[in-house]
């Protein structure tokens, strides 16, 4: 019985944004599917982000197995050496209840501040079988990461242009955890008390999408 109920366990796929090794990061990748339009693999990021992502999903990771989910990482260290297909195939493979995209934000402007989650437009042969999932998804989580953090609520944002969007067959969504570049959300983001109170969020609201 409990090895079955392990089995049956869903699983989350984590994906800390950026760390891609700038040679592959330069490289160019359809932005979906058949797509002739292209788009780098990764700029970078913020900085600071990719540091604060992975250890906001490490924590995330911790607080999921603990409520008894099985957990995979697209990244689990420093680097992570390919595309946003890449990224979306790791979870796609594993069939994931949930792809789970954890970045910060960047603004020239340092007084922008709080959290955003996006999640796939609809669109017929990319993401139209995750659409629905996904913006629930969306939903519960943004909602609950403003809970746990007292962030500034920014909302949902739908996107046509992510690659890591276009090329998942499981539903996903990308928390915008806040701003690296405003200088009180930035200090935050960079401690460990902050990177659980997101983690707490991030692991309540996937909690909500997968048993509604
Ligand atoms: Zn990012």
């Amino acid at each position: 019985m409990l090895a079955e109920s392990i089995a049956a366990a869903a699983l989350i796929c984590l994906d800390p944004g950026h760390g891609t090794p700038p040679a592959i990061g330069r490289q160019r990748e359809p932005i979906g599917p058949g797509s002739r339009v292209t788009k780098i693999k990764d700029g970078g990021g913020a900085r600071g982000e990719a540091d604060a992502v992975l250890a906001i999903a490490r924590r995330a990771r911790t607080l999921l197995a603990r409520r008894g989910y099985r957990v995979a990482m697209t990244r689990t260290g420093g680097t992570f050496s390919g595309g946003n297909i890449e990224r979306a195939q790791f979870c796609n493979r594993r069939e994931a209840a949930l792809m789970l995209r954890i970045h910060a934000d960047g603004s020239t402007d340092p007084s922008r501040r709080g959290a955003s989650t996006l999640f796939p437009a609809r669109r017929t042969g990319w993401t139209d079988d995750v659409y629905g999932p996904s913006r629930r998804a969306a939903r519960v989580i943004q909602r609950s990461l403003v809970g746990a953090t007292g962030a500034h609520d920014l909302g949902l944002v739908h996107r046509s242009d992510l690659t890591g969007f276009n090329w998942a067959d499981v539903p996903v969504v990308l928390v915008e955890t806040g701003f690296m570049t405003n200088p009180m959300e930035g200090r935050l983001l960079r401690t460990s008390a902050y990177q659980w109170r997101v983690a707490r969020g991030l692991a309540t609201g996937v909690a909500a999408f997968t048993s509604p």
